[in-house]
Protein backbone atom coordinates (compact mmCIF):
# COMPACT_ATOMS: atom_id res chain seq x y z
CA UNK A 1 0.00 0.00 0.00
CA UNK A 2 2.41 2.61 1.02
CA UNK A 3 4.97 1.94 -1.91
CA UNK A 4 3.14 3.32 -4.63
CA UNK A 5 2.24 6.21 -2.48
CA UNK A 6 5.28 7.36 -1.46
CA UNK A 7 6.89 7.11 -5.03
CA UNK A 8 3.85 9.07 -6.62
CA UNK A 9 2.50 12.92 -6.86
CA UNK A 10 3.39 15.50 -4.09
CA UNK A 11 4.23 13.17 -1.13
CA UNK A 12 6.42 11.10 -3.58
CA UNK A 13 8.49 14.13 -4.68
CA UNK A 14 8.87 15.10 -1.02
CA UNK A 15 10.63 11.54 -0.36
CA UNK A 16 12.64 11.39 -3.49
CA UNK A 17 13.81 14.51 -3.12
CA UNK A 18 14.85 13.96 0.30
CA UNK A 19 12.71 16.54 1.93
CA UNK A 20 10.75 14.12 3.98
CA UNK A 21 12.20 10.26 4.92
CA UNK A 22 9.70 7.60 5.45
CA UNK A 23 10.98 4.32 6.72
CA UNK A 24 8.41 1.66 6.60
CA UNK A 25 8.40 -1.19 9.29
CA UNK A 26 6.87 -4.59 9.03
CA UNK A 27 5.30 -5.56 11.98
CA UNK A 28 5.85 -8.99 10.65
CA UNK A 29 9.40 -8.67 11.43
CA UNK A 30 8.68 -8.60 14.54
CA UNK A 31 5.67 -11.71 15.56
CA UNK A 32 6.78 -14.51 17.36
CA UNK A 33 6.85 -18.25 17.17
CA UNK A 34 6.86 -20.24 13.04
CA UNK A 35 3.51 -17.96 12.29
CA UNK A 36 5.41 -15.07 12.80
CA UNK A 37 1.94 -14.40 15.16
CA UNK A 38 1.17 -10.77 16.01
CA UNK A 39 -2.26 -10.87 17.12
CA UNK A 40 -3.89 -12.96 19.86
CA UNK A 41 -7.83 -13.63 20.70
CA UNK A 42 -9.27 -10.59 23.07
CA UNK A 43 -10.07 -11.10 26.65
CA UNK A 44 -13.11 -11.28 26.68
CA UNK A 45 -14.69 -10.74 23.19
CA UNK A 46 -12.98 -12.89 21.10
CA UNK A 47 -12.18 -11.03 18.09
CA UNK A 48 -8.08 -10.62 17.55
CA UNK A 49 -5.42 -7.79 18.75
CA UNK A 50 -2.46 -6.67 18.61
CA UNK A 51 -0.47 -8.13 21.52
CA UNK A 52 1.67 -5.10 23.33
CA UNK A 53 5.21 -7.31 23.15
CA UNK A 54 5.18 -7.13 19.36
CA UNK A 55 4.42 -3.88 19.19
CA UNK A 56 6.98 -2.63 21.45
CA UNK A 57 9.91 -4.53 20.00
CA UNK A 58 9.06 -2.69 16.75
CA UNK A 59 9.00 0.73 18.20
CA UNK A 60 12.51 -0.06 20.09
CA UNK A 61 13.34 -0.99 16.54
CA UNK A 62 13.04 2.46 15.79
CA UNK A 63 15.44 4.07 18.57
CA UNK A 64 18.65 4.20 16.38
CA UNK A 65 19.71 6.81 18.40
CA UNK A 66 20.08 6.56 22.00
CA UNK A 67 17.83 9.05 24.03
CA UNK A 68 16.05 9.93 20.81
CA UNK A 69 12.82 8.91 20.82
CA UNK A 70 9.96 9.67 17.91
CA UNK A 71 6.74 10.82 19.06
CA UNK A 72 4.27 7.89 18.76
CA UNK A 73 0.78 8.14 17.04
CA UNK A 74 -1.84 5.45 16.79
CA UNK A 75 -4.72 6.28 14.42
CA UNK A 76 -7.40 4.99 16.31
CA UNK A 77 -11.05 5.55 15.64
CA UNK A 78 -11.14 6.43 19.43
CA UNK A 79 -8.60 9.29 18.69
CA UNK A 80 -9.21 12.84 19.44
CA UNK A 81 -9.91 13.93 15.66
CA UNK A 82 -7.49 15.11 12.88
CA UNK A 83 -7.09 18.89 12.78
CA UNK A 84 -4.28 21.34 11.34
CA UNK A 85 -2.79 21.81 14.67
CA UNK A 86 -2.74 18.44 15.15
CA UNK A 87 -0.76 17.95 11.83
CA UNK A 88 1.31 21.30 12.62
CA UNK A 89 2.38 19.72 15.74
CA UNK A 90 3.25 16.63 14.50
CA UNK A 91 5.23 18.46 11.25
CA UNK A 92 7.52 19.95 14.27
CA UNK A 93 8.73 17.13 15.76
CA UNK A 94 12.37 15.60 14.69
CA UNK A 95 10.99 12.18 14.15
CA UNK A 96 7.17 10.77 14.09
CA UNK A 97 6.60 6.91 14.15
CA UNK A 98 2.77 5.95 13.20
CA UNK A 99 1.90 2.46 14.31
CA UNK A 100 -1.11 0.71 12.02
CA UNK A 101 -3.61 -0.81 13.98
CA UNK A 102 -5.65 -3.97 12.73
CA UNK A 103 -8.37 -6.19 13.83
CA UNK A 104 -9.95 -5.08 16.89
CA UNK A 105 -7.01 -2.55 17.45
CA UNK A 106 -3.70 -2.66 19.78
CA UNK A 107 -3.65 -3.86 23.61
CA UNK A 108 -4.45 -1.36 25.42
CA UNK A 109 -1.27 -1.52 27.99
CA UNK A 110 1.03 -0.83 24.57
CA UNK A 111 -1.42 1.97 23.95
CA UNK A 112 -1.42 3.60 27.41
CA UNK A 113 2.26 3.50 27.79
CA UNK A 114 3.75 4.48 24.66
CA UNK A 115 1.49 6.41 22.75
CA UNK A 116 1.51 9.98 22.70
CA UNK A 117 -1.11 10.69 20.82
CA UNK A 118 -3.46 8.87 19.65
CA UNK A 119 -5.62 10.56 16.69
CA UNK A 120 -8.87 9.45 14.91
CA UNK A 121 -9.59 10.98 11.14
CA UNK A 122 -13.30 11.08 11.08
CA UNK A 123 -15.94 9.40 12.36
CA UNK A 124 -16.33 6.00 10.60
CA UNK A 125 -14.21 2.74 11.50
CA UNK A 126 -11.96 1.19 8.73
CA UNK A 127 -10.06 -2.03 8.56
CA UNK A 128 -6.37 -0.60 9.27
CA UNK A 129 -4.68 2.51 10.38
CA UNK A 130 -2.63 2.33 6.56
CA UNK A 131 -4.90 5.01 5.10
CA UNK A 132 -4.77 6.98 8.52
CA UNK A 133 -0.90 6.85 8.09
CA UNK A 134 -0.91 8.36 4.43
CA UNK A 135 -2.85 10.97 5.73
CA UNK A 136 -0.85 12.15 8.27
CA UNK A 137 2.09 11.81 5.83
CA UNK A 138 0.41 13.98 3.59
CA UNK A 139 -0.87 16.38 5.43
CA UNK A 140 2.22 16.42 7.01
CA UNK A 141 4.95 16.63 3.89
CA UNK A 142 2.64 19.76 2.60
CA UNK A 143 3.84 21.91 5.16
CA UNK A 144 7.55 21.35 4.71
CA UNK A 145 9.11 24.06 3.00
CA UNK A 146 9.88 23.18 -0.45
CA UNK A 147 7.36 20.67 -0.94
CA UNK A 148 4.62 21.96 -2.47
CA UNK A 149 5.57 24.72 -5.22
CA UNK A 150 4.23 27.62 -3.83
CA UNK A 151 4.54 28.39 -0.04
CA UNK A 152 1.67 31.10 -0.31
CA UNK A 153 -0.72 28.60 -1.77
CA UNK A 154 -0.29 26.44 1.57
CA UNK A 155 -0.72 29.61 3.62
CA UNK A 156 -3.96 30.19 1.74
CA UNK A 157 -5.06 26.36 2.19
CA UNK A 158 -8.41 26.13 4.34
CA UNK A 159 -7.50 25.29 7.94
CA UNK A 160 -4.16 27.09 7.45
CA UNK A 161 -5.30 30.05 9.39
CA UNK A 162 -8.10 28.57 10.11
CA UNK A 163 -10.48 29.32 7.80
CA UNK A 164 -12.00 27.50 4.71
CA UNK A 165 -10.01 28.69 1.45
CA UNK A 166 -12.23 30.80 -1.40
CA UNK A 167 -13.56 29.07 -4.44
CA UNK A 168 -11.40 28.20 -7.34
CA UNK A 169 -11.98 27.94 -11.37
CA UNK A 170 -10.03 27.77 -14.20
CA UNK A 171 -10.11 27.62 -17.91
CA UNK A 172 -12.17 27.34 -19.89
CA UNK A 173 -13.59 31.05 -19.09
CA UNK A 174 -17.09 29.57 -19.79
CA UNK A 175 -18.36 25.72 -19.14
CA UNK A 176 -22.27 24.40 -19.33
CA UNK A 177 -23.16 28.28 -19.09
CA UNK A 178 -21.57 28.84 -15.97
CA UNK A 179 -19.00 31.90 -16.09
CA UNK A 180 -16.21 32.58 -14.02
CA UNK A 181 -16.72 35.52 -11.63
CA UNK A 182 -15.95 38.21 -13.60
CA UNK A 183 -13.40 39.72 -10.76
CA UNK A 184 -11.23 37.07 -11.18
CA UNK A 185 -10.20 37.88 -14.83
CA UNK A 186 -10.40 41.50 -14.51
CA UNK A 187 -6.47 41.66 -13.57
CA UNK A 188 -7.16 44.24 -10.95
CA UNK A 189 -4.75 42.76 -7.72
CA UNK A 190 -6.82 44.79 -4.77
CA UNK A 191 -10.42 43.51 -6.05
CA UNK A 192 -9.02 39.94 -6.91
CA UNK A 193 -7.80 39.74 -2.85
CA UNK A 194 -10.61 41.51 -1.92
CA UNK A 195 -12.93 38.72 -3.63
CA UNK A 196 -10.68 36.13 -1.95
CA UNK A 197 -11.43 37.27 1.45
CA UNK A 198 -15.09 37.86 1.14
CA UNK A 199 -15.60 34.53 -0.28
CA UNK A 200 -13.94 32.99 2.48
CA UNK A 201 -15.32 34.97 5.12
CA UNK A 202 -18.79 33.83 3.09
CA UNK A 203 -18.17 29.68 3.00
CA UNK A 204 -16.38 29.31 6.54
CA UNK A 205 -19.73 31.37 8.18
CA UNK A 206 -22.23 29.42 6.14
CA UNK A 207 -20.56 25.94 6.29
CA UNK A 208 -18.20 26.02 9.17
CA UNK A 209 -19.09 28.73 12.12
CA UNK A 210 -17.51 26.52 14.69
CA UNK A 211 -14.14 27.29 12.88
CA UNK A 212 -14.08 31.15 13.55
CA UNK A 213 -13.29 30.85 17.24
CA UNK A 214 -9.79 29.70 16.50
CA UNK A 215 -9.09 30.97 13.28
CA UNK A 216 -6.38 33.86 12.86
CA UNK A 217 -8.69 36.32 11.06
CA UNK A 218 -6.75 39.23 10.95
CA UNK A 219 -5.17 38.94 7.30
CA UNK A 220 -9.47 38.67 6.54
CA UNK A 221 -10.18 42.44 8.45
CA UNK A 222 -9.12 44.96 5.79
CA UNK A 223 -8.44 47.35 8.59
CA UNK A 224 -8.11 47.38 12.37
CA UNK A 225 -7.80 51.04 14.68
CA UNK A 226 -8.09 50.87 18.48
CA UNK A 227 -8.92 53.68 20.51
CA UNK A 228 -9.48 54.13 24.29
CA UNK A 229 -11.69 57.10 25.80
CA UNK A 230 -9.34 58.49 28.63
CA UNK A 231 -11.07 60.30 31.45
CA UNK A 232 -7.95 60.65 34.05
CA UNK A 233 -4.48 60.65 33.68
CA UNK A 234 -3.87 58.20 35.47
CA UNK A 235 -4.59 55.55 32.64
CA UNK A 236 -1.76 52.55 32.12
CA UNK A 237 -0.82 52.64 28.67
CA UNK A 238 2.33 50.62 29.07
CA UNK A 239 2.65 48.46 26.27
CA UNK A 240 -0.22 50.04 24.25
CA UNK A 241 1.64 50.97 21.10
CA UNK A 242 3.42 48.15 20.56
CA UNK A 243 0.74 45.86 21.21
CA UNK A 244 -1.31 47.98 18.66
CA UNK A 245 1.49 47.50 16.27
CA UNK A 246 2.00 43.50 16.85
CA UNK A 247 -2.39 43.14 15.94
CA UNK A 248 -1.76 45.26 12.76
CA UNK A 249 -3.80 48.08 14.48
CA UNK A 250 -1.19 51.19 13.30
CA UNK A 251 -1.00 53.92 15.85
CA UNK A 252 -3.57 53.63 18.70
CA UNK A 253 -6.18 56.77 18.82
CA UNK A 254 -6.75 58.56 22.35
CA UNK A 255 -9.61 60.04 22.89
CA UNK A 256 -9.50 62.80 25.74
CA UNK A 257 -12.28 65.08 25.93
CA UNK A 258 -10.96 68.17 27.42
CA UNK A 259 -7.83 70.39 26.19
CA UNK A 260 -5.60 69.68 29.31
CA UNK A 261 -6.10 66.40 29.20
CA UNK A 262 -5.41 66.10 25.51
CA UNK A 263 -2.16 68.17 26.68
CA UNK A 264 -0.79 65.24 29.30
CA UNK A 265 -1.82 61.87 27.02
CA UNK A 266 0.48 63.86 24.25
CA UNK A 267 3.14 64.08 26.43
CA UNK A 268 2.34 60.60 28.45
CA UNK A 269 2.00 58.38 24.84
CA UNK A 270 3.34 60.08 22.14
CA UNK A 271 2.64 57.36 19.74
CA UNK A 272 -0.41 57.81 19.80
CA UNK A 273 -3.08 59.98 18.17
CA UNK A 274 -4.82 62.73 20.22
CA UNK A 275 -8.51 63.40 19.80
CA UNK A 276 -11.20 64.79 20.99
CA UNK A 277 -14.27 62.56 20.32
CA UNK A 278 -14.64 58.95 18.45
CA UNK A 279 -16.50 61.01 15.88
CA UNK A 280 -13.09 62.63 15.28
CA UNK A 281 -11.51 59.31 14.11
CA UNK A 282 -14.77 58.17 12.00
CA UNK A 283 -13.92 61.60 10.01
CA UNK A 284 -10.74 60.26 8.71
CA UNK A 285 -11.32 56.16 8.36
CA UNK A 286 -14.57 56.82 6.91
CA UNK A 287 -18.58 55.71 7.87
CA UNK A 288 -18.35 52.12 6.57
CA UNK A 289 -16.13 51.76 9.48
CA UNK A 290 -17.39 49.27 12.19
CA UNK A 291 -17.49 50.09 15.85
CA UNK A 292 -16.62 47.51 18.49
CA UNK A 293 -16.95 48.22 22.06
CA UNK A 294 -14.87 46.12 24.00
CA UNK A 295 -16.23 46.12 27.90
CA UNK A 296 -14.43 44.21 30.40
CA UNK A 297 -17.95 42.44 32.03
CA UNK A 298 -20.88 40.99 30.32
CA UNK A 299 -23.47 44.25 30.64
CA UNK A 300 -27.14 43.97 28.96
CA UNK A 301 -27.11 43.99 25.27
CA UNK A 302 -23.68 42.87 25.03
CA UNK A 303 -22.15 40.11 22.79
CA UNK A 304 -19.67 37.69 23.52
CA UNK A 305 -16.11 38.29 21.96
CA UNK A 306 -16.57 35.40 19.82
CA UNK A 307 -19.89 36.16 18.68
CA UNK A 308 -18.14 39.88 18.12
CA UNK A 309 -15.36 37.78 15.77
CA UNK A 310 -17.95 36.95 13.62
CA UNK A 311 -19.45 40.09 12.65
CA UNK A 312 -16.13 41.86 12.86
CA UNK A 313 -15.48 39.27 9.73
CA UNK A 314 -19.34 39.72 8.09
CA UNK A 315 -18.85 43.31 7.88
CA UNK A 316 -16.91 44.57 5.00
CA UNK A 317 -15.14 46.93 5.93
CA UNK A 318 -12.93 48.09 8.47
CA UNK A 319 -13.25 47.82 12.32
CA UNK A 320 -12.62 50.38 15.34
CA UNK A 321 -11.95 48.63 18.82
CA UNK A 322 -12.66 51.58 21.44
CA UNK A 323 -11.86 50.82 25.22
CA UNK A 324 -12.58 53.16 27.76
CA UNK A 325 -11.78 53.60 31.97
CA UNK A 326 -15.56 53.17 32.46
CA UNK A 327 -18.91 51.60 31.52
CA UNK A 328 -20.90 55.28 30.86
CA UNK A 329 -17.69 56.10 28.65
CA UNK A 330 -18.84 53.58 26.24
CA UNK A 331 -22.55 54.44 26.55
CA UNK A 332 -21.76 57.27 24.62
CA UNK A 333 -20.44 55.66 21.67
CA UNK A 334 -22.79 54.19 18.92
CA UNK A 335 -21.74 50.51 17.91
CA UNK A 336 -21.81 47.29 19.03
CA UNK A 337 -20.51 45.94 22.22
CA UNK A 338 -18.15 42.85 22.93
CA UNK A 339 -17.37 41.56 26.63
CA UNK A 340 -13.65 40.12 26.50
CA UNK A 341 -12.90 38.61 30.09
CA UNK A 342 -9.55 39.57 32.12
CA UNK A 343 -9.00 37.75 34.78
CA UNK A 344 -7.66 39.98 37.93
CA UNK A 345 -9.49 43.20 38.84
CA UNK A 346 -7.12 45.42 38.47
CA UNK A 347 -5.83 44.97 34.73
CA UNK A 348 -3.97 47.89 33.38
CA UNK A 349 -5.53 49.07 30.31
CA UNK A 350 -2.61 48.26 27.93
CA UNK A 351 -2.64 45.18 29.04
CA UNK A 352 -6.19 44.31 29.07
CA UNK A 353 -6.16 45.75 25.26
CA UNK A 354 -3.49 42.95 24.35
CA UNK A 355 -5.98 40.85 25.84
CA UNK A 356 -8.70 41.76 23.50
CA UNK A 357 -6.68 42.02 20.38
CA UNK A 358 -5.53 38.64 21.20
CA UNK A 359 -9.27 37.40 21.31
CA UNK A 360 -10.22 38.92 18.08
CA UNK A 361 -7.82 38.86 15.73
CA UNK A 362 -5.09 36.52 17.81
CA UNK A 363 -3.15 33.73 15.59
CA UNK A 364 -4.31 30.58 16.89
N1 LIG B 1 -12.13 -1.94 17.60
C1 LIG B 1 -11.77 -0.64 17.18
C2 LIG B 1 -12.76 0.38 17.65
O1 LIG B 1 -13.95 0.11 17.61
O2 LIG B 1 -12.34 1.48 18.06
C3 LIG B 1 -11.71 -0.54 15.68
C4 LIG B 1 -10.49 -1.10 15.11
S1 LIG B 1 -10.33 -0.81 13.39
C5 LIG B 1 -11.33 -2.09 12.70
C6 LIG B 1 -8.71 -1.35 13.02
C7 LIG B 1 -7.69 -0.24 12.95
O3 LIG B 1 -8.00 0.65 11.90
C8 LIG B 1 -7.55 0.63 14.17
O4 LIG B 1 -6.74 0.03 15.14
C9 LIG B 1 -6.94 1.88 13.58
O5 LIG B 1 -5.54 1.82 13.49
C10 LIG B 1 -7.54 1.93 12.19
N2 LIG B 1 -8.70 2.85 12.10
C11 LIG B 1 -9.97 2.50 11.85
N3 LIG B 1 -10.77 3.55 11.82
C12 LIG B 1 -10.01 4.64 12.05
C13 LIG B 1 -10.27 6.03 12.16
N4 LIG B 1 -11.49 6.54 12.03
N5 LIG B 1 -9.24 6.87 12.40
C14 LIG B 1 -7.99 6.37 12.55
N6 LIG B 1 -7.69 5.06 12.48
C15 LIG B 1 -8.67 4.20 12.22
Amino acid sequence: MFTEFLRTSIPGRAVTGGLVSVNLVNLRDFGRGNYRQLDDYAFGSGGMVLAAPQMKDALDSLSREPGRKPFVVYPSPQGVLISQEIIETLALQEDVAIICGHYEGIDERFVSSYVDLEVSIGDCVLTGGEIPAMLIVDAMSRLVPGVVGKGKAVIEDSFYRGMLDNPNYTRPYEWEGLKVPEVLTGGNEHDISRWRRREAIRRTLTRRPDLVSRASVREYISGVNVAVIAESENVDFAGLSETCNAYGAGRPYIVAGNRELREVMKSKIPSAKIVGSVGKILDTLGEGTMIVKAASSARRNALHSLEAKRMCLEHDGGVLFVFAESDEALDEVDGIEAYVFTDGNDVAMGVRIGIALDRFLGKR
